[in-house]
């Protein structure tokens, strides 16, 4: 069995503290000001670009990367923070989220130069949205099946094709899309597939939009007709993008995003139940904290191992498997305990509100980001099982 699953005992270090304050306390003025509501999920729009402006002024996006791109230098527990924080709140980070999240780190490690000067101070200062252009019709979990192409013309090249269930790509600046530039080879069905830096705004590139079951618009199709892409947007080694995703993915993965996404429901039922819980509710919720509270230190560890320049892949997947199960099962936990609450005694018409929402949405969140099937076959890989 290989001995390489672990997960660092990492706690947050006090310095963490005094940044909950200030992102607390900047939330409190954004909230009293009507940017966003606090106990309403995402019912209209998930993005707001001078919030998203707000944030970066306060140092709060690229905050682990240098100085010289505008970043901040600091760690990857005080963006742990910083993520939870307005994960918790609801807040609507969409614009820069992904940016912030992965796709500048893919541009840190693989973008020319000028690319890295002109691109990532903008996404610091939270003015560009990015989006992932990897799930095809016919290739979602197997991304390598991809068959969008991209041939090689004069300067740059030409794609064709199309990607599908791109979140946010009819907001987006910018794509970090995986293209087929030659054919698989018979010794590596992963050969042939590079990543490209795709301006939105390029002709030949139409979004067509898909709704959810909530009503919401979040992903979309993205066709490329011939859409021209330059050769200084090659990311990475032309054919061989399979060895640059792995990385991302524990960016992706393993983050307080991923097990708060129903958060709400959880905070509404506490309001709900006020300081003299009975023992039943009491008992469910102290079953609910304590299963969060292990999520969350399997997250910071993560952070942690980021932060000590580790490539967490396996321990990403377990938290990303475990904490969207969790996040998904919660709303109808909270509905079962909150079928004892008596409604002269609490007033639940907001939870009742965010539990017909959360419902609504909540198969998506364990096939988002790699399916529960997938992670589960990465796990039982890196535990020596497969
Ligand atoms: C809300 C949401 C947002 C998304 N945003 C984006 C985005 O921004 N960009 C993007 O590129 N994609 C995005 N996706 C797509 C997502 O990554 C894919 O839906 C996902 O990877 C699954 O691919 P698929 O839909 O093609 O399903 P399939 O791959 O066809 O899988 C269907 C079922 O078969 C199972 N399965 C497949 N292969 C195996 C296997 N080898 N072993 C066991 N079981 C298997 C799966 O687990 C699943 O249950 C988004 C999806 C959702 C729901």
């Amino acid at each position: 069995m290989s001995t390489d699953l672990q997960f660092d005992p990492v706690r947050l270090p006090p310095e963490c503290d005094a940044l909950r304050a200030e992102v607390r306390a900047f939330i409190a003025e954004e909230v009293a000001a009507g940017t966003f509501a606090p106990d309403r999920p995402r019912y209209g729009d998930l993005h707001d670009r001078a919030f998203s402006r707000r944030i970066g002024a306060r140092g709060w996006i690229g905050m682990t990367w240098p100085k010289k791109y505008g970043g901040h230098e600091r760690s990857f527990l005080e963006r742990y923070v910083v993520t939870e924080e307005f994960r918790v709140v609801n807040a609507p980070v969409r614009l820069h989220f992904v940016a912030d999240r992965q796709s500048g780190p893919v541009l840190l490690k693989y973008a020319s130069e000028d690319i890295k000067q002109d691109i990532l101070p903008r996404i610091c200062r939270g003015e560009l949205c990015f989006v992932i252009g990897m799930s095809e019709p016919g290739s979602g979990s197997d991304l390598f099946a991809a068959k969008t192409k991209a041939t090689k013309v004069d300067g740059g090249w030409r794609i064709n094709g199309s990607k599908i269930w791109t979140s946010n790509a009819h907001i987006a600046d910018y794509m970090i899309g995986l293209f087929r530039t030659s054919p698989a080879i018979k010794e590596n069905r992963r050969h042939g597939l590079t990543q490209f830096l795709i301006d939105m705004k390029t002709p030949g590139i139409a979004v067509n939009p898909i709704y959810q079951m909530t009503g919401q618009h979040d992903f979309n199709e993205v066709v490329f007709d011939d859409a021209f892409v330059p050769a200084n947007h090659v990311l990475g080694e032309v054919g061989g993008a399979w060895k640059q995703a792995t990385s991302e993915l524990a960016y992706e993965r393993s983050g307080p995003e991923r097990f708060l996404e129903t958060y709400y429901v959880l905070a509404e039922f506490i309001r709900a139940l006020g300081p003299n819980p009975d023992l039943r509710s009491a008992e469910g919720l102290g079953r609910l904290a304590a299963q969060l509270h292990t999520l969350r230190r399997m997250s910071v560890s993560v952070a942690g191992m980021l932060q000590a320049g580790k490539e967490p892949v396996v321990e990403s997947s377990i938290v990303k498997d475990l904490g969207t199960i969790w996040e998904q099962q919660l709303p109808e936990r909270v509905r079962e305990l909150a079928a004892f609450l008596e409604p002269e005694e609490a007033n639940t018409a907001t939870l009742e509100e965010q539990l017909a929402f959360a419902l609504k949405m909540a198969p998506k969140l364990t096939i988002q980001g790699g399916t529960t099937e997938i992670l589960r076959g990465i796990i039982a890989r890196g535990l020596g099982l497969r």
